[in-house]
C-alpha cells in the first residue's frame, strides 16, 4: 500500500469509528430512557452502494454484523473477508436469487410471501444448511414498501413455514414511514412490537427474539419502543449517492 492509500485508510477508519461510538452513546441513551438494558440492541452496518473499503473499515472497526439490499451486491463484496461477518439480506428478494442468497446470508430479514420462503427452503436443503428469517411488516401502509399488509397473511405464510421447512422465523422486521414527523413513525413501531408479542403468545414453541426497526433517521425512536437490531447506513458510513436511496448501482 502507498502512502496515500494508508493515510485514506487511517481517515476512513478514524470517521467511522467517531461515528460509531456517537451512535453507540445514542442508542444507551434510547434504551436507558425505555428502561432496557444497551446489550439487547444490536447495531447492523447497511454497506448497500458503499464500497467493499468501507466494509472493511468497519470490520476493523469491530462490526460483525452487516446488512446489504441486493443479493449480487452482497456476493461481489463480502467475498473472502479476512473475519467471518453476519450478513442480512434487508431488500426485496425475487425468486430467481433464492439459490445465490441461501449461500451468501446468514438471515433474510425481508420475507413477505410464503413463496419467497419456500424456494430459499429448497436451496437451504440442496445445501445441507438451515437459515434464519425475519417476516417483513409493512407497519406504514405505504404503497411502495413491500411486507405483508394483513395479520391473517401473515399467520398463514408462518403456518407455511413452520410446518414444511428447514428456516427457523426469528421475529419481525420493518422499515418506517418516509417521514419526519415522530408519531407515525412510533405508531409503526409500536404495531410492530405489538404483533411481535401476539405471535409470541400464539407460537411458544417459536424463538420469536428479534425485532428489526429503526434507520439512521429513526433508529432511537424504535429502541425506545423495542427494537432488538437497527440497521444502520448513513448513521456509520456518511451520505448515499442519491441513486443509492433504493439499492441502485
Ligand atoms: C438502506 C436501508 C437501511 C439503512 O438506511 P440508513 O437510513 O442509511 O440508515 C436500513 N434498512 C433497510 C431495509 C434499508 O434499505
Amino acid at each position: 500500500m502507498n502512502g496515500i492509500a494508508a493515510a485514506m485508510e487511517v481517515s476512513l477508519d478514524r470517521q467511522i469509528q467517531a461515528r460509531l461510538e456517537a451512535v453507540r452513546a445514542r442508542i444507551e441513551a434510547a434504551a436507558r430512557r425505555a428502561g432496557r438494558p444497551a446489550g439487547a440492541v444490536r447495531l447492523m452496518a447497511v454497506t448497500k452502494t458503499f464500497p467493499r473499503a468501507v466494509v472493511e473499515a468497519a470490520l476493523r472497526g469491530g462490526l460483525r454484523l452487516f446488512g446489504e439490499n441486493r443479493v449480487q451486491e452482497a456476493v461481489d463484496k463480502y467475498r473472502g473477508l479476512p473475519e467471518p461477518v453476519e450478513l442480512h439480506l434487508i431488500g426485496h428478494l425475487q425468486r430467481n436469487k433464492a439459490k445465490a442468497a441461501a449461500s451468501t446470508f446468514t438471515c433474510v430479514q425481508s420475507i413477505d410471501k410464503l413463496e419467497t420462503a419456500l424456494a430459499l427452503d429448497r436451496f437451504c436443503r440442496a445445501g445441507g444448511r438451515s437459515m434464519d428469517i425475519l417476516l417483513e411488516v409493512n407497519t406504514s401502509g405505504e404503497e411502495s414498501k413491500s411486507g405483508f399488509r394483513s395479520e391473517g397473511d401473515l399467520l398463514a405464510a408462518l403456518d407455511g413455514i413452520r410446518s414444511e421447512t428447514r428456516l427457523t422465523v426469528r421475529g419481525l422486521m420493518t422499515v418506517g414511514p418516509f417521514t419526519r414527523e415522530p408519531d407515525p413513525i412510533r405508531r409503526a413501531f409500536v404495531r410492530l412490537r405489538e404483533l411481535s408479542e401476539r405471535l409470541r403468545g400464539r407460537y411458544p414453541d417459536l424463538p420469536l427474539d428479534t425485532l428489526s426497526m429503526g434507520m439512521s433517521g429513526d433508529f432511537e425512536a424504535a429502541v425506545e419502543e423495542g427494537a432488538t437490531l437497527v440497521r444502520l447506513g448513513t448513521a456509520l458510513f456518511g451520505s448515499r449517492p442519491a441513486a443509492g436511496e433504493e439499492g441502485m448501482r
